[in-house]
């Protein structure tokens, strides 16, 4: 029996939980577990909640049955948490984790400390994807959930090119491929397309970004108000921070939205070097060696002060 066919047996309710602006590893795991149940656990009522994700996923078998938001009530008997690598991140569903006779946590942030009853942390996966896809039976995994599979693991590998891409992830791909998803559809209208809007604030964001460290640090901020009169929100900033990355010469790139007045998320990203999942830790965040993230607050200038001078050690320190 698989995995979720176990921990569901005898069991009449779950929920699945994903992380705080769901990306799409979350939505796509959130949604592949939701469709795995309903396909193959039929038995079993099954809920998702998740922050308000971004529309570009609405495609995927599920969308418009995820719940956004904060029931009366915490109860299920099952709480599956997925690509969340602490409690605090579930955020206003968190409660569910504590109410649960039982709960799983399905994750590859390598900060995880592994919070659930039980635990599958794969920190040298490519995506919460990669990993469900070997807790899955394959025969059962439906069109549906490879979908859902597919878009979580092109999301978080940047379409199969960064370094968590390995020989196994692209196995995985092919056998999602060989269950007649439209992969081209799904990299280009949920990866690459980006509403005006979208285009507008990554434009800005290059426009004013700023080099530091001989070059090899580049940072760029977009305040509160400039996303107001964009229109834009955090589901709005997808893709600017590996745009930033991708600027020549560069080994760290650091992007920054403020969240209100003097608060700050961040998120890092390096080539080969910087561990950014350290520094990310160090406040109060997570994530992966070449990926991280974390949410900071006093002026834009301490913020950077701050991550940098972690930066400008590490690359010393080689
Ligand atoms: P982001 O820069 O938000 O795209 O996040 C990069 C990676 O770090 C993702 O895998 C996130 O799940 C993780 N991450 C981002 N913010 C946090 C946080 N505050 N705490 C823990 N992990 C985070
Ligand atoms: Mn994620
Ligand atoms: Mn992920």
């Amino acid at each position: 029996m698989g995995f979720f066919e176990t921990i569901l047996k005898n069991r009449k309710t779950a929920v699945v939980l994903g992380h705080l602006n769901p990306d799409g590893d979350c939505v796509g795991s959130c949604l592949a577990v939701c469709n795995y149940i309903v396909d193959n656990c039929p038995e079993v009522d099954v809920k998702v909640y998740l922050d308000e994700p971004a529309d570009k996923f609405a495609y995927l078998r599920g969308f418009d049955r995820i719940h956004t938001e904060v029931p009366e009530q915490f109860s299920a008997q099952v709480c599956i948490c997925l690509d969340s690598g602490d409690k605090e991140r579930l955020g206003r569903f968190g409660g569910f984790l504590e109410s649960a006779e039982f709960s799983v946590c399905v994750d590859h942030h390598i900060t995880n400390t592994g919070y659930g009853m039980e635990n599958r942390i794969q920190p040298d996966a490519s995506s919460t994807c990669e990993v469900l896809f070997g807790l899955m039976e394959e025969e059962k995994i439906s069109r549906e959930t490879a979908e859902c599979l597919y878009t979580g693991m092109v999301h978080d590998t940047g379409v199969f090119q960064y370094s968590n891409t390995s020989e196994k992830t692209m196995e995985i791909a092919g056998k999602l491929m060989a269950k007649g998803i439209p992969y081209s559809t799904i990299i280009s209208e949920s990866f690459y397309q980006k509403t005006y809007v979208q285009n507008q604030i990554l434009g800005r964001a290059l426009l004013e970004s700023v080099l530091f460290c001989d070059g090899q640090c580049i940072f760029s901020v977009i305040r509160k108000k400039d996303m107001d009169f964009y229109g834009a929100d955090s589901r709005d900033m997808d893709g600017i921070v590996e745009q930033l990355r991708n600027t020549k010469g560069v080994e760290c790139a650091i992007f920054l939205y403020e969240k209100q007045f003097q608060e700050f998320k961040v998120s890092m990203r390096s080539k080969n070097r910087v561990d950014v999942s350290k520094i990310a830790s160090y406040f109060g965040g997570g994530g992966h060696i070449r990926a991280a993230g974390c949410t900071m607050n006093g002026s834009i200038y301490d913020v950077i002060n701050n991550l940098s001078a972690h930066i400008v050690k590490q690359l010393k320190e080689e």
